[in-house]
Order: structure tokens, then sequence, then C-alpha cells
């Protein structure tokens, strides 16, 4: 094997939050020797990263300059598609990023910059100190370097821990000249159609892109990974009953993302930190992660650039994990109750604070206008139970 290659900086995971942070270091002029390990040898369109932001380009750190190609001023909620809640901010906007125009911008800003490299196709193992060093392996070669950040998704040991999984299959579609129906461009679907039955919550998502082409997805939080012929025909079921005839489908994408996982423990190696969904990423209630992601990016590449130490993706504060765990539990225990619970929110809960509590920027006072949208007693009695049973609330330490 050769000689250890030499980084002062090694990144695992060349997905959302490795390549990020890569950009953001190269627009730093970060002077460091940066790696960038990643197994698949290219990249595809295989997400849609969607957030809100405000139009004026104003919110620091959502995501990087000029990404977002398509932005919809209106969102909708409903339960089993009847009484349609549309709700708008003035100012603000649910946007979308185009996962390989991400990749793509990523992958165009390390090849220009000489310290960064990429190492597409190969896989991280084990990671160790060694002689004041942390070193890698890949089927390859060894790496060794000065910090690392670990984006590697987290294994199945720590996947069965998450209280509820929210799966999903989305089908990007072109609508037939002559489908009885058409989308509506103006408005995303946010959480149509909302349900449930004894697999639990089930949702449409549909992002209109015009009146023929949109990517339409059933998600499902469910306790169990739900399998991925289900969600397709429950997909084939939605088109057949909104009356879209398909023409094409231009690609699908799908997700199994772990709702809640608890916040990983630090690294037991020195100089090695967590981040991406590995480090907590996801959010407990929602499973966004994106935005977060970008916050870490800018606040890891800051320091990194002071000459400081990687940055863990951060935990959250007391207050959103309490409130977090708690609503996840109470869904978890009450899955008939859920499409209530989010209609309540989405009716109860002013725009603007709506926003600020799924982007994160809740303050007290917003937190309080959530509590005060929701019927308390299904939240005393998990909170009583809890108690009873000595159990934690689930997104506890
Ligand atoms: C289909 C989909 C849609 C989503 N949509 C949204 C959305 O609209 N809004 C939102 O906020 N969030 C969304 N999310 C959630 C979250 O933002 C994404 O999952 C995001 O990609 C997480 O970033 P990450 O870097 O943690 O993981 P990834 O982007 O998955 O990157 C992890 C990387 O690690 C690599 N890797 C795996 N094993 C190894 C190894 N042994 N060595 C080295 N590298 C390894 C993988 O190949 C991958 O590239 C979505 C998730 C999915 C799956």
């Amino acid at each position: 094997m050769p000689a250890a290659a030499d980084f002062d900086l090694l990144i695992l995971g060349g997905g959302c939050a490795g390549l990020s942070l890569a950009m953001r270091l190269a627009a730093a002029d970060y002077r460091g020797r940066v790696g960038i390990v990643e197994p698949r040898a290219e990249y595809h369109d295989d997400r849609s990263w969607c957030f809100w932001a405000r139009d004026d380009g104003r919110d620091n750190n959502v995501a990087p300059r000029g990404l977002a190609s398509r932005r919809w001023r209106q969102w909708r909620f409903s339960r089993h598609n009847r009484t349609v809640r549309e709700c708008a901010v003035p100012g603000w906007s649910y946007q979308y990023v185009n996962s390989l125009d991400f990749y793509r911008q990523a992958l165009a800003a390390i090849d220009a910059c000489p310290t960064m490299t990429l190492m597409l196709g190969e896989t991280a193992g084990e990671v160790k100190s060694l002689g004041g060093k942390i070193h890698v392996e890949t089927a390859d070669r060894t790496l060794a370097s000065k910090q690392l950040i670990d984006t590697r998704p987290p294994g199945r040991s720590r996947l069965i821990e998450a209280p509820l999984y929210q799966c999903f299959v989305g089908r990007e579609v072109r609508l037939d000249d002559h489908s009885p129906n058409a989308f509506e461009p103006a408005a995303v679907e946010l959480m149509t159609d909302m349900r449930s039955d004894r697999r639990g919550l089930q949702f449409s998502y549909v992002l209109p892109f015009d009146a023929r082409r949109g990517l339409v997805e059933v998600t499902r939080f469910s306790p169990t990974p739900v399998a991925a012929a289900q969600l397709d025909e429950e997909v084939d079921e939605l088109l057949r009953r909104r009356g879209w005839s398909v023409a094409a489908t231009d690609r699908t994408e799908r997700g199994v993302l772990p709702m809640g996982l608890p916040h990983p423990p630090s690294h037991p190696t020195p100089g090695v930190v967590r981040a991406g969904t590995g480090g907590g990423a996801l959010r407990a209630a929602s499973g966004y992660g994106f935005q977060r992601i970008q916050r870490w990016a800018a606040d890891c590449c800051a320091s990194l650039s002071k000459g400081g130490p990687a940055l863990a993706q951060a935990r959250d504060g007391a207050r959103q994990r309490f409130m977090d765990g708690l609503f996840l539990q109470v869904i978890k225990d009450r899955p008939r109750l859920a499409p209530t619970l989010f209609e309540r929110m989405a009716c109860g809960v002013p725009g603007p604070v709506f926003i600020r509590f799924m982007s994160d920027q809740a303050g007290w006072a917003d937190s309080l206008r959530v509590v005060a949208s929701l019927p308390p007693a299904p939240f005393l009695k998990t909170l009583l139970r809890l108690g009873r049973s000595d159990a934690t609330p689930i997104t506890s330490p």
C-alpha cells in the first residue's frame, strides 16, 4: 500500500453536508489541504431540496448563491383533500434546489481549488488515531489528516434508534397533453390528502414545476420503514385519484429519513467530528435538513478559516428538543390524531410563526403560539405516561 496521503482536513462523504462545506471552504480561499472521500463514481439528480427563505436573499447561510432554481409563494395543507388551507407570507417563498445543480456547482468549485481533492469511487473504512494523526483506510490507500469530519450516513445500529421514519417516493412526471387535470403551478402541496391508517400518517407532497411537469410524492411517518413497493402503489393511486395522466416519468427519488434520531455522542477519536444526517442534521419533527446543513457548513467554514477546529453539527436547544420530541411521541402514540395536529398547526399559527418554527428560528413567543394551536389533552397524556414509565422524551440525550 502506498504511503499515507496527507491532508489537513478529511471529509468522509461527498453528499449534501460534505460538498456544502467544500464549496464554502473553496469560496473562502481556505489554504489547508482538503480530501473528500465519496463512494459514488458520478452524481445524479437524486433529490429535491426545499426550504423556506426570504425572497430578497437576506437570510444568511440558506443555500449557496444562485442555487434555488424555483420558488413558490403559496403552500397548501389539506385533510383527505377537503378544506384546503392555503398559506402565504409576504416576502417569503418555499424554494427548491435541484440536487444535480448543487452537485455540479460543488464539483466545479472543488475542481478550481488546487488544494482540494475529491476521491470518487472510494469508500472510507475505520477511523483510527495513530501518531498524532487520524488515519482512514479505503480499499486503495491509507489517508491521514489532522482533522476529520464524518458525514457518512448513520449505520443500522443507530437507525433503529429512530422512533419514527419518514418514508417517501416521489416521481418527476410529465403529464399527457390530454390529461383530465393539470398541476396548479402557483402553489406547492406541502401536506395534502393527510390521512392515517394502521401504518401511520400518510400525505401527498407536490412540487408543480409548471402545469404539465411536477414532482408527485407520497410520504408516510411510520414507526417502521415502509416498503418501497407499497409507496409506489400509493403514488400510482394518487395520480389516478387526481386525474393526472402521465406521459413520462423523468426520474424517481426515494428516502427513509430517521426522525428523532438521538444526537450522537462525541467521536472517541480526538480531532474527529460528525456532521450531516449522522451528526443530527435532520430536524426531528420534520426530517428537513438542508438549511440546517448550510448553517453548519457556514459555521464550520468560519472556524476552519480562522485556524480553528472543525465543528460538529450543533445540537438543538433544549426547548426545540423537548417540543419536537414530545410532538413525535404523540404522533407515534396516536397516529390517527396526526392529520388533526398538522391541520391545527397550519390553521392556528400565523404564517411567519410557522415558517420560523419550521426553519429552527422560533423564539419563546413563537413556541408558545405553536403549543396554543394544539389540543392539550394528548400532549398531557403522553407527558404523564412518560413521567410514570421513567421514559425520557425521545429526543433528549
Ligand atoms: C430524496 C430526499 C429528499 C430530501 N428532501 C429534502 C428537502 O426537501 N428539504 C430538506 O431540508 N431536507 C431534505 N432531505 C433530507 C436531507 O437534507 C438530505 O438527506 C441530505 O442529503 C442529507 O445530507 P447528508 O450529507 O447528511 O447525506 P447525503 O447527502 O446522503 O451524503 C452522505 C454521503 O456519504 C457517502 N457515503 C456513504 N458511505 C460512505 C463511506 N463509507 N465512505 C465515504 N462516504 C460515504 C454517500 O455516498 C453520500 O454521498 C431529503 C432527503 C432525501 C433522501
